[in-house]
């Protein structure tokens, strides 16, 4: 049986429009990385520009170089990042952290629609958003309650939950548009308009979705979004995140962060806070320079893709996927964790397990010289399978499920440790 999917892998790897992108990233020969989902790969693009920027314009240019190459790259930055998430240029802000942006905007609507106390959020979000929320009740909104929409099967959520929970006292929603452990995926253009019928805002995490789902923000009404670049986007590790919010809401909503660079004419170093006019009023400080200058190449390469054609790609892998895992797994105690239809659906599987951790332990660090597969592992018992178009093939997807079943068919798992490292 493994044959004839390593025949129909052959076959699929030769008709992929997009299989020359897998060259324009860092490949090392003997391993399989199936965790774009977290940190994506190192474009080899990315080197050079570092290097260049690092040497040249920091080295030799010194501080000379903010006029010449570094007070517009946020916003340069930002016209890509638009064109990739449907939105306008002047809507996205580049810089922080996805959690500091998440606390930025989640603060800025609770003020704006102050008077109502509801906070709606469901019980499969990354657990950053739900402690800021929290946070945010404790410290600064505490009149205000958190309902979180529960999910019946831990995988999926029904957006009808979300009429029954959403009412006239609701001011913000924040989700995951694609959830982190099963890859579901929410219908936005749905969510946005049941909310919006009762007048709340809604904010929407882009994390899982940036570079793996095709994003319309502008067409489905979202008020406002935050997201991470150094996942599907490839910006490398702790890139800055982004934000959007919508043109005409910009100017009601107000950064709890009153920092320089939000102000109008941050240089003429006047004595009164005076924000911007546009999404710029979101800016804090300085911006980091040398990561922000290392999103360029990967965000490059997915625009030079399509995220048309990046979905199509990702939906027949992953689709392919859950084929052999059917075949090659489900028969020694694997169950799938994600959505089995593709619609609801982002880029990455999670398997469970029962021995899960040891079962990601023996693909990272095989002792038999297989192939490092690298996965990452989320608890209780997921593995997690991140798919990223740009640079797997159909072949490594084979190889890689064949993998797992042999490791558990001849229980290699049982030679690994259970303790498990600071990061996973
Ligand atoms: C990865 C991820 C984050 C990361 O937030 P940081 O502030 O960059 O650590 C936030 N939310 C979701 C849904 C994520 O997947």
């Amino acid at each position: 049986m493994t044959d004839t999917f390593y025949k129909k892998a052959q076959l699929l790897d030769q008709n992929d429009k997009l299989a020359h992108f897998k060259d324009y990233f860092v490949h090392e020969a003997d391993t399989i990385y199936l965790d774009g989902n977290s940190l994506g790969k190192l474009p080899q693009k990315t080197i050079q520009q570092t290097q260049h920027l690092v040497t040249h314009q920091w080295g030799q240019g010194l501080i000379r170089s903010w006029n010449n190459h570094w007070i517009d790259l946020p916003q340069q930055t930002a016209a890509k990042i638009a064109k990739i998430v449907g939105a306008q240029e002047d809507e996205i802000f580049v810089g922080d952290s996805t959690s500091l942006n998440l606390y930025k905007l989640a603060f800025a609507a609770l003020k704006l629609n102050e008077p109502k106390k509801k906070i709606v959020s469901d019980n499969l979000n990354f657990p950053t958003d739900l402690y800021i929320l929290q946070g945010l009740i404790e410290q600064q909104f505490q009149g205000h309650s958190l309902a979180l929409v529960e999910s019946q099967d831990n995988l999926t959520i029904e957006e009808a939950g979300f009429a029954e929970v959403i009412d006239n006292d609701t001011s913000l929603v924040l989700l995951s548009h694609v959830v982190f452990k099963s890859a579901f995926m929410y219908n936005m253009a749905r969510i946005n308009a049941i909310a919006h019928q009762h007048q709340a805002l809604v904010l929407w995490d882009l994390s899982h979705s940036v570079g793996s789902v095709p994003v319309h923000l502008n067409d489905t009404n979202a008020d406002m979004a935050v997201g991470c670049t150094y996942k599907y986007l490839n910006g490398g590790p702790g890139a800055p995140a982004f934000l959007y919010v919508r043109k005409d809401l910009q100017a009601q909503l107000t950064s709890p962060i009153w920092a320089w660079f939000g102000h109008q004419a941050p240089f003429d170093f006047s004595l009164h806070y005076q924000p911007k006019q546009g999404i710029q009023r979101f800016a804090t400080g300085t911006p980091s320079v040398l990561s922000l200058s290392a999103i360029g190449g990967g965000v490059d390469i997915t625009l030079e893709a399509g995220m048309e054609a990046l979905r199509e790609k990702s939906v027949q892998q992953s689709e392919f996927m859950i084929e052999l895992i059917q075949n090659l797994l489900v028969p020694y105690g694997f169950s799938i964790a994600s959505p089995l239809d593709v619609s609801r659906r982002g880029s990455h599987i999670s398997i469970r397990h029962p021995e899960g951790y040891r079962i990601s332990q023996a693909m990272i660090k095989p002792q038999d010289g297989s192939k490092i597969i690298i996965p990452d592992f989320r608890p209780p018992d997921n593995i997690r399978l991140g798919i990223a178009p740009l640079y797997n093939t159909y072949t490594e997807l084979v190889e890689s499920i064949e993998r797992i079943r042999k490791i558990v068919a001849e229980e290699q798992f049982s030679h690994y440790s259970e303790e498990r490292p600071d990061v996973t």
